[in-house]
């Protein structure tokens, strides 16, 4: 109950309407091709998707059937052949790439497969990274780090470097790096393919948890049957299409 008040507090501060068609993402007749060899690959094949605010959305599909092509457009690391994605309002795929990166560094943040932190430093100091490379004011650094950690139930584990957490614990680590810029949406990758199912249950708590303190969404490419449970929405991809 109280997380649901805390919510709808949060959505009128930051004059965000409670209309759940209102998108944070929109996906728009997406097509992306390759040259191969003299001939063309035809890899997404008419893509057509939303993400809404606090959504958590799934992209389930065999290995090849474009997943991780579609995720590198959400997060402007590629761009579509045809059709147009708008991000927060505005045009994503059709912008300078100078500005997507812009949008993307400010408003995205991302989390792979593999966990991505800096071998030699603490999980404190991996997350301080982010804030330092995204140029926020020192000032703010301590207290949102300690804020991200904690977030992610790492508090006690604050002056741990990597190889002293367990897979789980690293991955949580890089959620924290990756919220601690204040992103609107996150994009993952297989976020728990090296996982056991105890510590990708964990993961999910924890998005959830963050969907609902950081007001943001998050798109997910998984092959996990039981983790699609907690999706709002999942989409399955065959062969560059969503059946
Ligand atoms: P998934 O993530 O679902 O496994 P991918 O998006 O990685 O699928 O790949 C889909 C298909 O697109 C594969 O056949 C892959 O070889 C091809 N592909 C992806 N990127 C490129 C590229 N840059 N050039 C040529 N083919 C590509």
């Amino acid at each position: 109950h109280s997380n649901h008040s805390e919510k709808e507090h949060r959505a009128r501060a930051s004059g965000a309407s409670n209309d759940t068609n209102e998108k944070l993402m929109a996906v728009n007749m997406v097509e992306r091709s390759f040259p191969v060899g003299g001939s063309t690959l035809h890899v997404l094949k008419g893509i057509q998707m939303d993400i809404k605010p606090r959504q958590l959305v799934m992209l389930k599909g065999r290995s090849g059937s474009g997943k991780t092509t579609l995720l590198n457009c959400l997060g402007g690391l590629d761009t579509p052949s045809k059709g147009e994605i708008w991000f927060n309002g505005l045009p994503f795929s059709k912008m300078s790439d100078d500005e997507r990166t812009l949008v993307r560094r400010r408003e995205m943040g991302f989390i792979f497969q593999a966990f991505a932190l800096m071998p030699l430093l603490s999980a404190y100091e991996n997350v301080e990274l982010s804030l330092r490379m995204a140029g926020k004011p020192r000032s703010e650094w301590k207290k949102r780090v300690e804020e991200c950690l904690e977030l992610v139930g790492l508090a006690k584990r604050m002056h741990h470097r990597p190889f002293e957490l367990s897979g789980g614990e690293q991955q949580r680590v890089a959620i924290a790096k990756s919220i601690a810029h204040r992103p609107i949406l996150l994009l993952a990758d297989e976020p728990t393919a090296e996982l056991d199912t105890a510590m990708s249950a964990q993961i999910m708590s924890v998005f959830q948890n963050i969907i609902e303190t950081e007001n943001v969404s998050i798109c997910m490419t998984t092959h996990d049957p039981t983790i699609m449970e907690v999706a709002d929405h999942v989409y399955e991809m065959v062969d560059g299409k969503f059946i």
